[in-house]
C-alpha cells in the first residue's frame, strides 16, 4: 500500500525551477512531449510575468525538438496570451488530476504517456496525475506563495509528504 502511493505521488525528478531541467537528460530518457503546468510553474500564480530563464528554456525544448503544450486548471485570456506568447498549444479548464486532463494534453502533443514528461508545483494534481498515467513527472517549487485557496489547503498534506523527499536547494 505504501509502495503504491509512493509511486503514484512521487515525482521522478524534484527541481527548485523548470529551466533547470535538463532537455539533453529528457531526450536521452526517449521523451518526445512535454506537458507543462502554468501557475506557479512557469508564471506566479495569476500573473503573466515569465523569467526570461523559462522562454529560453521552452524555446530550447522546441530546439530538441520536444512538442511543448500548457494544461492548466485554470480559465481565462491570460492563458491565450501567454500560450500565443509562448507559441505553444494549451488546455485549459483542464481538470488535473482527473485522467481525462492529461489525455486531452497527449492528444494535443500527439505522443504516448510514457514518452511524455509532465512538469508542475502541485504533487495532488500534476505529479499524482501525470504518474497514473505513467508519464515523466518533475516537481518545482511554486514560483511564489501566492495561489489559490484550494491549492492552499492541498500544500498541507502536500508538505507532509515532500518532508520524506529531499529538497532541491
Ligand atoms: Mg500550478
Amino acid at each position: 500500500m505504501r509502495k503504491q502511493l509512493a509511486r503514484l505521488l512521487k515525482p521522478k525528478l524534484y527541481v527548485s525551477h523548470i529551466f533547470e531541467v535538463s532537455l539533453e537528460h529528457l531526450t536521452q530518457l526517449g521523451m518526445k512531449g512535454i506537458m507543462v503546468d502554468l501557475d506557479n510553474t512557469l508564471t506566479p500564480w495569476n500573473s503573466e510575468v515569465l523569467a526570461p530563464e523559462t522562454i529560453a528554456w521552452l524555446k530550447a525544448a522546441k530546439g530538441y525538438g520536444f512538442k511543448v503544450c500548457m494544461v492548466s486548471n485554470n480559465k481565462g485570456e491570460r492563458i491565450d496570451r501567454i500560450a500565443s506568447f509562448l507559441e505553444i498549444p494549451f488546455v485549459a479548464r483542464a481538470n488535473k488530476p482527473l485522467r481525462r486532463a492529461f489525455i486531452r494534453g497527449l492528444e494535443v502533443l500527439d505522443t504516448k504517456p510514457y514518452e511524455t514528461v509532465v512538469i508542475g508545483d502541485q504533487v495532488f494534481t500534476d505529479v499524482l496525475g501525470g504518474n497514473r498515467l505513467g508519464m515523466y513527472t518533475i516537481l518545482v517549487i511554486p514560483i511564489s506563495r501566492i495561489e489559490f485557496v484550494g491549492t492552499r489547503l492541498m500544500r498541507i498534506p502536500e508538505r507532509a509528504l515532500l518532508s520524506l523527499i529531499r529538497r532541491p536547494d
